[in-house]
């Protein structure tokens, strides 16, 4: 049988556009759909514009760092309509570059949604089938809003780059990633920041020393976060509404401030479990996110869905249907770009390669950029101790450009090490940049380093890093 392609990937967002260009490579003919924006949730409204905002919302700082180091300076506003334009211009100046790549690898694009029909046809928006021997699904995923009174009037991370105008206070509803790299991010930015978690501690799931130390430093920060708590309903505020309010909405001259963006009495009026009622010029969702699987006709063709809708896929991203394979956050394994883009080449290897790939999806090193920023890479404390003995090292101390500073942040460096192979099972650091250092620490944990081995390691002197190799004592057995 002949088909009108080798490859038809669907979705043309980091893991999709990076697998269809390396299986061009390989000689094949390959076609790639996307029915938005090329580059995905994480060129267009994920890690990069997330990132650049966390750039934008750490100047803030900077103004009375740069004094306490001996600069003139005064602090200056922030001009989100000035940032929001750069921002834009980068994004599609990304864009471009994603195209140009997919065009020099003579990859046929479809600006168009396109649907599976079949176990080797995708049907495109316009009814249009075209034919492939293998289907790449890689659609991604999207934020959940939960169904309560009122949700439709919040706003997700996908809306916050394209605001008119910055609030002038938001409620932040959850406690992983997104919520709280855009508490951070919001609040560095002048925006009265209050996030509600209803668990006990933000970032579940991450070490617990080094979640607490993050939650502490963004409420030294001036975030309002509110843990055991949510939102139990919201509608648009009214003008009694925002006229009894004492917190949440600025005032002036005993009356309140026109909400920027809205008329005064257009906020939002939100009634959490802790028994408050507050206005708030907006509410954003970061409860989670989806994977896109709705509408694609998956199952009628064969492809087998799990519990959340996502994709389930093999240790070599084939789906129950041999022809279709599936990579990136639609899979709901690690929802982390870089681990899309290993998919995809991992899914090129096996299939257009003949080298059958699994996905290795131990010990990925990771960063949350919130602010203190957190570097992770490995087990947990909590979940070390649950499999066999360790020892813990661990230091906490003001670095010292804080210091000098009058800073009160704090950082953490933590190491969990086998007390039987003397591995170092996990590294957690919180501090500045401390995504950057992780990347380096992974590499080293990937290789089985040991605690002996890190001590071998000559320090950098001053570094924070430098704490890593010179920790000589376990602070506790577990
Ligand atoms: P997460 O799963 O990390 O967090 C969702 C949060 O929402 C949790 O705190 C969860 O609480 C809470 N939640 C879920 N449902 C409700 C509800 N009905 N009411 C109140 N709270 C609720 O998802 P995110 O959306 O933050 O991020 C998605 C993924 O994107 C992440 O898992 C991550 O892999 C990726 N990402 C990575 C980044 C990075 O690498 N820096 C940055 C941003 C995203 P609970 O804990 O109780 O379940």
């Amino acid at each position: 049988m002949t088909f009108d392609y080798d490859l038809f990937v669907i979705g043309g967002g980091s893991g999709g556009v990076r697998a269809a260009r390396v299986a061009a490579a390989t000689g094949a003919k390959v076609a790639l759909a996307e029915e938005y924006r090329m580059g995905g949730t994480c060129v267009i409204r994920g890690c990069v514009p997330k990132k650049l905002m966390v750039f934008a919302s750490g100047y803030s700082e900077m103004f009375e760092d740069a004094r306490a180091y001996g600069w003139e300076l005064t602090d200056g506003p922030f001009d989100w309509s000035r940032f929001r334009t750069k921002l834009h211009a980068e994004l599609d100046r990304l864009e471009g570059i994603y195209r140009k790549l997919l065009d020099g690898s003579d990859v046929r694009i479809f600006d168009t949604r396109a649907t599976v029909k079949d176990p080797h046809t995708v049907t495109t928006a316009d009814g249009r089938d075209i034919t492939a021997k293998h289907i790449l699904v890689a659609t991604g995923g999207r934020p959940v809003v939960p169904d309560m009174p009122g949700s439709e009037h919040g706003i997700t991370s996908n809306d916050i780059f394209l605001l008119d105008k910055m609030p002038k206070s938001i409620l932040i509803i959850g406690g992983g990633y997104i919520a709280s790299e855009f508490a951070g991010i919001l609040n560095g930015l002048g925006v009265a920041v209050t996030q509600f978690y209803r668990g006990a501690q933000i970032l579940r799931g991450f070490d617990d020393e080094a979640r607490g130390l993050v939650a502490e430093g963004m409420r030294e920060k001036g975030i309002d976060l509110h843990l055991g708590t949510n939102i139990v309903e919201m509608r648009a505020a009214t003008a009694a509404d925002i006229a009894g309010e004492s917190e949440g909405v600025p005032m002036e001259d005993g009356k309140p401030a026109a909400i920027e963006g809205k008329a005064a009495g257009h906020g939002i009026w939100v009634k959490a479990t802790n028994g408050t009622e507050k206005v708030y010029d907006q509410v954003m969702f970061a409860t989670g996110r989806a994977p896109n699987t709705d509408g694609m006709g998956l199952e009628d063709a064969g492809v087998e869905l799990g519990r959340q809708g996502q994709i389930v896929v093999d240790d070599y991203s084939q789906t129950k249907v041999p022809s279709i394979y599936a990579i990136g956050d639609v899979t709901n394994r690690v929802q982390l770009t870089p681990v899309a883009i290993r998919e995809g080449m991992a899914f090129v290897e096996t299939v257009f390669k003949g080298n059958p790939t699994p996905v290795d999806h131990e010990l990925i090193p990771s960063a949350v950029f919130t602010q203190p920023e957190l570097g992770t890479v490995g087990l947990t404390e909590e979940q070390a101790r649950e499999i066999e003995p360790v020892e813990i090292y661990c230091t906490s101390f003001k670095p010292m450009n804080h210091a000098f500073a009058g800073r009160s942040d704090r950082v953490l460096m933590k190491l969990v090490v086998s007390v039987a192979t003397r591995k170092v099972l996990g590294c957690h650091i919180v501090a500045d940049h401390a995504g950057e250092m992780i990347q380096l620490a992974g590499i080293a944990v990937k290789m089985g380093a040991t605690k002996e081995d890190f001590d071998r390691t000559v320090a950098v002197h001053p570094t924070m890093a430098e704490e890593l190799v010179t920790m000589k004592e376990p602070m506790r057995t577990a």
